[in-house]
């Protein structure tokens, strides 16, 4: 699967911000901290944030 870059919505503190879609480490949101992704060794698993818009 491709590599794109993903606008993730916090869903705690609706903070919106662009990943790399196959992070490689924990990706934190700026507003409140939470872990948005985790890695998975490829396509990020999404904790606490939800996709709102995919670029490739
Ligand atoms: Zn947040």
């Amino acid at each position: 699967m491709a590599s794109k870059f993903w606008k993730v919505k916090c869903k705690k503190c609706g903070n919106v911000q662009v990943i790399f879609s196959h992070a490689t480490r924990e990706v934190v949101c700026t507003g409140c901290g939470a872990v948005l992704v985790e890695p998975t060794g490829g396509k990020a698993h999404l904790v606490e944030g939800e996709i709102v818009e995919e670029y490739d």
